[in-house]
Order: C-alpha cells, then sequence, then structure tokens
C-alpha cells in the first residue's frame, strides 16, 4: 500500500545511461534526485525473461533499500487479438514478464492488449478477456498469483484500450489493475483534458466501477502528447506551452481526492519532467 503519491521514470533517464551506471545503481540515483518510482522496461522482451533472476533480484533489493516503488512494462511485442499463434506467443510474453516482476518485487506487470485489426471491438474485447482470464490460470498454477496485470489505455484509435475497455476488463479479470496513461487518454480522445472537471469525471467513474482502492493508488503515465485524428502521434516534454494535458490540472484532483497515486513519466526527458511533476503536486499539496 502506497502512503504518498510517487514519481519515477519509464526507463532508465538518459543522463544515467550517459554516466554508465548499472542497473542496480538506478534506484539510488532516482532518490538522490528525490524521485521514488521506477518502472522497469521490458517492452523488446520475447518468450523468456531476458535478464538473469539475479540481476532482478538486486535490482528489487536495491528500490527497497532507497525506498523505490518498482513496476514493469510488458513487451511491446504483446497482442491478446491476434490470430491463435500471436495469442499464444503473447501469452508466454506476458508470463516471462510477470516471472521477473515477481523476481524484482515489482507491481503492477503494465501492457498494451492489443490491435483491433478487421475485427469489432466487442469480438475483440471478449478475446482479450479470455486470453487474460488463461494467464491469470496460467499464472496461479505457476505460483505467480501475487502479480496484477495492468491494461493501459491507448492513444491509438487502432488499439484495444479506450477507458471503457480497460475498466471493463479490470471488472471481470481476477489480477487485473487499470493503468491510466492520461496522454493516451487525451489523444484518443481528441484533446479531452481542458479543465480540472475531465479529470475528475475519470477519476470519478474508476471509483464507480472498480471502488475507492482503485484510485487510491492509481498505477499512471503521464507526458504532453501530440495527436491527429488517428490519435497519438508523439510524446512531448512537460514544457511544449503547444501540447496538453497539463499536469497542474490533474495534480488538482490528486490533492482534492487526497490520492496516493504512482505517476510515471514518459516524458523525452523522463526523470526531469517527473521531477518537474513532482514539484507541481507538492505545491498543490500546500494549498
Ligand atoms: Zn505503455
Amino acid at each position: 500500500m502506497n502512503t504518498r503519491p510517487r514519481f519515477g521514470p519509464a526507463g532508465v533517464p538518459p543522463s544515467f545511461k550517459v554516466m554508465k551506471a548499472f542497473l542496480a545503481d538506478v534506484p539510488r540515483l532516482l532518490r538522490e534526485e528525490g524521485l521514488d518510482a521506477f518502472e522497469y522496461q521490458a517492452v523488446r522482451w520475447g518468450e523468456k525473461p531476458q535478464m538473469r533472476r539475479e540481476e532482478a533480484e538486486k535490482l528489487g533489493l536495491k528500490s527497497r533499500d532507497n525506498d523505490v516503488l518498482l513496476s514493469v512494462h510488458g513487451s511491446y511485442f504483446i497482442n491478446l487479438c491476434g490470430d491463435r499463434q500471436t495469442i499464444e506467443a503473447s501469452k508466454n510474453r506476458l508470463i516471462a514478464c510477470a516471472n521477473a516482476a515477481k523476481w524484482m518485487g515489482a507491481q503492477p506487470l503494465v501492457f498494451h492488449v492489443g490491435y483491433y485489426g478487421k475485427r469489432t471491438p466487442n469480438q475483440v474485447f471478449e478475446m482479450c478477456k479470455e486470453a487474460l482470464k488463461d494467464v491469470v490460470e496460467r499464472l496461479k498454477s505457476l505460483g505467480l498469483e501475487s502479480i496484477k496485470l495492468g491494461p493501459e489505455t491507448m492513444g491509438k484509435h487502432s488499439q484495444f484500450g479506450s477507458l471503457d475497455e480497460i475498466l471493463a476488463l479490470c471488472e471481470q479479470v481476477e489480477q487485473a489493475q487499470p493503468v491510466i496513461d492520461w496522454a493516451h487518454l487525451h489523444a484518443r480522445d481528441q484533446g479531452r483534458f481542458k479543465k480540472v472537471d475531465d479529470f475528475r469525471e475519470v477519476l470519478v467513474e474508476i471509483e464507480n466501477r472498480l471502488g475507492t482502492g482503485a484510485i487510491k493508488n492509481l498505477h499512471c503515465h503521464f507526458t504532453k502528447i501530440e495527436f491527429t485524428e488517428k490519435g497519438e502521434k508523439r510524446h512531448h516534454v512537460l514544457d511544449e506551452k503547444n501540447y496538453g494535458p497539463d499536469f497542474e490540472l490533474l495534480a488538482s484532483v490528486i490533492a482534492e481526492f487526497k490520492l496516493n497515486p504512482v505517476i510515471i513519466s514518459e516524458s523525452p526527458i523522463l526523470d526531469i519532467d517527473a521531477i518537474k511533476m513532482r514539484d507541481i503536486l507538492i505545491k498543490k499539496l500546500q494549498g
């Protein structure tokens, strides 16, 4: 249970890479910046974990030592609504990432559910739900029942993952919790976040459907985003005035509802924008 709002980067920040830091050093370096969350990127993984167990456990240990909350972003090569072979491989990829998450002590395992292709949204929803239920059964039989699966709201119209779809999946699949990528929702819904109320509405909907516990420690991604009529185009840094959404507005609702979310920065300058968002929220909380 997370007792304060937390901020951190999606992956190792560029400046850490320049100094050739080891993965196990990342939690301490984040702590030195006053950050306290880290989303490990297993985004290029195949059907087997692509890190050694010892390395994963060491990252977990160092994260706990530095009070940095770990999560894992699962493989991009997951599509639970593809052909039979793709679905099977996707399930294996999710399970490989879940294994590593267990080694690290990370939660949740964030993932992109899939693409509609030529199917209707209803067909796709049923396919994804069945596939995910099967994954949950397999995780249980592997002793991985503690791993939370985090389907993410997606920014392109070709991708499964509207707010309603993600919440419906979480209503119907055990071990699932929503991951709200605010930029993706903003892009998908053509700039929906213009005022505080627009953010409040989303949080209230999640609470109504999944309970207060679901918003208290909500796992989020936040960046500014550029979009077209098809949805997401690219992520931008927080200081870009031409793009939304505005983190100030979300910070107002976090303060108003007294939430303790985990906010992962997916901006091109990862940790620097995580620090900016943290400072915006601290100001709000001081009233
Ligand atoms: Zn993602």
